[in-house]
C-alpha cells in the first residue's frame, strides 16, 4: 500500500552501498516522495581499491575519496555513528562526532556499515599492528615506510637499521598483496636517494596462513603472483601463521623469529559489530540475513547489502552460496536496493539481485599486475593496464575520474614524491616545544 505521509529513509553508512544507494534514491524519487538521511563518521566515501596506489604515492589521497555532502545534495548527511538500532520501534541511536547522542526516528532502514578487520588474539597485535582499510592508514603507511628509510640511513646501530627496514604484511588477499606490492615498489624507487641503503637491505615478508595468495583469482595466477613477488626478493611464507608480535619481535609458526617496526594486518574482514546491536536477524557469521531482493528477512522496511549482509548468490545454482564481500557486488546491490526501496514505497513488486562475479584485477606496483575477467587471464603490463582502466571507469563522479587520470599523467613525467611527512601525526609538537619553559 502506498503511504499517506512522507517516509524518512535512514541510510547507515556512506560507503559503497550507502553512497550509491543514496545517490540513486535522490535521483529517482519524485520531489516530496521521501526524505533521506545518510549517517557516517567519515564525511566521504572511500574508493578502497585505490588505497594501495594512494599509499604508494601514485595517487593523491584526497582524490580516492568522494565528499558525501557534495554528491548527496538532496540528502541530509550526518557526521557520527549509529550505535544501535531498534527496528521494532523504528529508532536508531546516533552519536555525533561531538556532543550528546540522540535518537533518530525513521520509516525505512538501509543498513550498510560494511566490515572491519578480522583479527586474532595474537600477543602484541594491538600494539604493533595497523590495518589497511582507510585513507588515513594508507597515508600513515606511506609516511611510516619512508620515515623508516630515514631512520635506517641515519643510524649506526645495525640492529635498529635491520628492524627499521623489515616490513611484514599478514594476509594475502587482494588488499594485502596490493598494499605490500605497491609500498615495496615505492620504497625500492625511494632508496635510490638514500646514501648507504640499497633495495637488498630491505626485507619484505608476506605471511599467509593458507597454501596460496590472491584467492580471488585462479590457482595459476596466484602462483604467478607468488613467483613475481619472490623475484623481487619479497619473502612469501605460505601455510604460516603469526604467533606473536610482542615488542615488535615477530614469531612465526615455522619457527622464524625477527624484529620489525612495521606490521600490516590484512587478514580478512568480518561484518561490522554494529549489527549485533540491532534487533535484526543475523547468520552464523554475524551478517544480517537478507532475501535476494535485499530485504532483511522477517521484518518490513529494512534493507541491507554489501559486506555486512548475507545475500543469496543466485548466480550459483548448484550450491547454497552468499555473495562475496567485494566492491563489485556492493555497487550493483546498492542500485538494486535503491530501486527496490522505491518500488516498495510505491507498492510495486521488488526484483531479486543476481550477478555473476566478473573476476578480479590487482596491481603489483607500477606496470605490474594480475587480472582475471570473465575467465580471461592477464599478467604483467596488460593486467596492470586493465586494473587502471577498470577502476578508473568504476571510480564515482567525473570530478574524481579526471583527478585520478591527472595524477597518473603527471606521474608519467615526474618521479613520485619520496618525502615523509610523518610530522603530520604530531603537528603541535614544534609549537609545544616553543612554549615550554
Ligand atoms: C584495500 C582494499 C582494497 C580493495 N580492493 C577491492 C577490489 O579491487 N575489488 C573489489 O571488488 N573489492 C575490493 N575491496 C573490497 C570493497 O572495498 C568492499 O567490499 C566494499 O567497500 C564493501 O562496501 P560496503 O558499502 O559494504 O562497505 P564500505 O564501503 O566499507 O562502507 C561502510 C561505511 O559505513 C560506515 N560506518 C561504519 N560504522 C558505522 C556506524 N556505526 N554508523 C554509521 N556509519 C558507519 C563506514 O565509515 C563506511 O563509510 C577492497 C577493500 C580494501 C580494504
Amino acid at each position: 500500500m502506498p503511504r499517506a505521509t512522507r517516509p524518512h529513509i535512514l541510510v547507515i553508512g556512506g560507503g559503497y552501498v550507502g553512497m550509491y544507494a543514496a545517490l540513486r534514491l535522490q535521483r529517482k524519487l519524485r520531489a516530496g516522495e521521501a526524505t533521506i538521511t545518510v549517517v557516517d563518521p567519515q564525511p566521504y566515501m572511500t574508493y578502497q581499491p585505490f588505497l594501495p596506489e594512494a599509499g604508494a604515492g601514485n595517487l593523491e589521497p584526497r582524490h580516492v575519496v568522494v565528499p558525501l555532502r557534495r554528491v548527496l545534495r538532496h540528502c541530509r548527511v550526518l557526521g557520527g555513528r549509529i550505535t544501535s538500532v531498534d527496528h521494532h520501534r523504528r529508532v536508531a541511536r546516533f552519536e555525533p562526532l561531538e556532543g550528546e547522542g540522540y535518537d533518530l526516528a525513521y520509516d525505512v532502514l538501509v543498513l550498510a556499515p560494511g566490515s572491519i578487520a578480522r583479527t586474532l588474539p595474537i600477543p602484541g597485535l594491538r600494539e604493533e599492528g595497523i590495518g589497511f582499510r582507510t585513507v588515513a592508514e594508507a597515508i600513515y603507511l606511506r609516511n611510516h615506510v619512508l620515515s623508516k628509510l630515514d631512520v635506517a640511513a641515519s643510524t649506526s646501530d645495525a640492529a635498529l637499521r635491520r628492524r627499521a627496514l623489515t616490513f611484514v604484511f599478514v594476509g594475502g588477499g587482494y588488499a594485502g598483496v596490493e598494499a605490500m606490492a605497491e609500498l615495496e615498489d615505492m620504497a625500492r624507487d625511494a632508496v635510490r636517494y638514500y646514501d648507504g641503503i640499497t633495495a637488498a637491505d630491505m626485507r619484505w615478508v608476506m605471511v599467509e596462513a593458507s597454501h596460496r595468495i590472491l584467492p580471488e583469482v585462479s590457482e595459476d595466477l596466484g602462483s604467478y603472483t607468488v613467483a613475481e613477488l619472490r623475484k623481487r626478493s619479497i619473502e612469501v611464507r605460505l601455510n604460516t601463521r603469526v604467533e606473536s608480535l610482542t615488542g615488535g619481535h615477530v614469531v612465526l609458526s615455522d619457527g622464524t623469529e625477527f624484529d620489525a617496526e612495521t606490521v600490516v594486518w590484512t587478514a580478512g574482514v568480518r561484518p561490522h559489530p554494529l549489527l549485533e546491536s540491532t534487533d535484526l536477524p543475523l547468520d552464523e557469521k554475524k551478517r544480517v540475513r537478507c532475501t535476494a531482493a535485499l530485504q532483511v528477512i522477517g521484518v518490513e522496511d529494512a534493507w541491507a547489502a554489501g559486506d555486512s549482509a548475507a545475500v543469496p548468490d543466485l548466480s550459483k545454482t548448484d550450491v547454497v552460496a552468499f555473495t562475496s564481500p567485494s566492491a563489485q557486488h556492493a555497487v550493483r546491490q546498492a542500485k538494486r536496493l535503491a530501486d527496490n526501496v522505491i518500488a516498495s514505497l510505491r507498492g510495486e513488486p521488488v526484483v531479486d539481485y543476481k550477478h555473476s562475479y566478473a573476476g578480479s584485477v590487482a596491481s603489483l606496483g607500477l606496470h605490474k599486475g594480475v587480472a582475471e575477467i570473465y575467465g580471461v587471464k592477464l599478467r604483467g603490463l596488460p593486467a596492470w593496464f586493465m586494473h587502471r582502466t577498470y577502476h578508473m571507469t568504476r571510480m564515482p563522479t567525473t570530478n574524481r575520474k579526471v583527478r585520478v587520470v591527472a595524477d597518473w599523467t603527471l606521474a608519467l613525467f615526474f618521479h613520485r614524491e619520496i618525502v615523509s611527512l610523518g610530522s603530520f601525526e604530531n603537528p603541535r609538537q614544534a609549537f609545544e616545544e616553543a612554549v615550554s619553559p
